[in-house]
């Protein structure tokens, strides 16, 4: 079997762990399509979070504690950053991490797409699953925020996220590049080979829609033969860890269950969905045309965390929906 997962960073990475097992267990094949939107240049250095997230959490180099970066990081090089004022002094990289954006530049720098980089990378790190970014092309998130003196300005998402820690008054998301991306290679092969493909529990609007946002990505997701299932990042009203629900409030949607599948919507009208899963508190979760089960959605361990895995690709096993008209 054949599995396609849609992922972002530290959620998407946990979600990974799971999926990893149950394909070890089930001689399945683990595709991620991650997330490049929160992709930053700082101090000449090209940093791509979501993908160091996976690649650090599945090869077993991640910090566990504080849930990003390297295990056993020092911090030497910020420090001396920091002694020249140099900007922007609100994001911290490690000494260790930054190895990881010397190589990653250097081979970008000499004409490697980012898909290539990824791939050199995870000979080392070994992740046990295949990784591919999204696009090789630039497909920036900014946000647009009011300014102090009446006007609107945008940002990059980090300065958002990490400075501001989403607390400025936000009218929206913008994925820049997004229109212009073409999918990475190997993305449409690897949906078209699907048997399943499966959204990860990741921040909707901020992780899987700048994957969705490119045209290419998700018009094979629309057209492919494999049934599409999406696995709840909203546990009984609240994001389980993290931001999301000041990401949809931006958007106006309900941060439940059922507000974040009214996003990917259902497949019969037009939307991504066949299947839904929610958490055993979510299990009166509605959305016309998608088959929705419950089931636990705590990733506490990559036991419970294969265990939704299951239940994911049992529910695509129901198969796909009709499309209308
Ligand atoms: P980021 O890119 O590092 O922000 O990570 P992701 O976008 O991949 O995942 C972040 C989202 O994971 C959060 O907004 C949470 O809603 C979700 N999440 C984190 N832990 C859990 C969990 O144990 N269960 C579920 N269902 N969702 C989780
Ligand atoms: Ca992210």
């Amino acid at each position: 079997m054949r599995i396609v997962v849609l992922s972002g960073g530290i959620g998407g990475a946990k979600f990974l762990v799971g999926a990893r097992a149950y394909a070890r267990r089930t001689g399945a094949e683990v595709t991620a399509v991650v997330n490049v939107g929160d992709d930053v240049m700082l101090h000449g250095l090209r940093i791509s979070p979501d993908l160091d997230s996976v690649m650090y959490t599945l090869g077993g180099g991640a910090d566990p504690e504080r849930g990003w970066g390297r295990v056993g990081e020092t911090w030497t090089v910020k420090e001396e950053l920091a002694a020249y004022q140099a900007e922007p002094t609100w994001f911290g990289l490690g000494d260790r991490d930054i190895a990881t954006h010397l190589v990653r530049t250097t081979m970008l720098n000499a004409g490697y797409p980012l898909s290539a980089v990824t791939e050199a990378l995870c000979v080392r790190w070994q992740p046990g699953i295949r990784m591919l970014p999204a696009t090789d092309d630039r497909l920036e998130t900014h946000v647009v925020v009011s300014d102090p003196d009446g006007g609107e300005r945008a940002i990059h998402f980090q300065e958002w996220w990490v400075r501001h820690r989403g607390a400025l008054p936000t009218h929206r998301f913008v994925f820049v590049g997004a229109a212009e991306a073409t999918p990475a290679a190997g993305v449409p092969e690897a949906v078209a080979a699907a048997d399943v493909v499966l959204i990860a529990p990741s921040n909707p609007v901020v992780s899987i829609a700048p994957i969705l946002a490119v045209p290419g990505v998700r018009a094979a997701l629309v057209d492919g033969p494999a049934p599409v299932v999406g696995v709840s990042p909203i546990i009984g009203d609240a994001p389980v860890r993290g931001m999301a629900d000041r990401c949809l409030a931006v958007l106006g949607t309900p941060c439940t269950a059922g507000g974040v599948a009214g996003l990917y919507g259902a497949r019969r009208d037009g939307g991504l969905l066949d299947g839904w899963l929610v958490d055993d508190v979510d299990a009166d979760t509605r959305l016309d045309g998608v088959e929705v089960r419950a089931a636990p959605l705590w990733m506490s361990d990559e036991v419970a965390t294969e265990a939704m895995v299951a239940a994911a690709v049992e529910l695509a096993a129901a198969g796909r929906t009709e499309v209308a008209g």
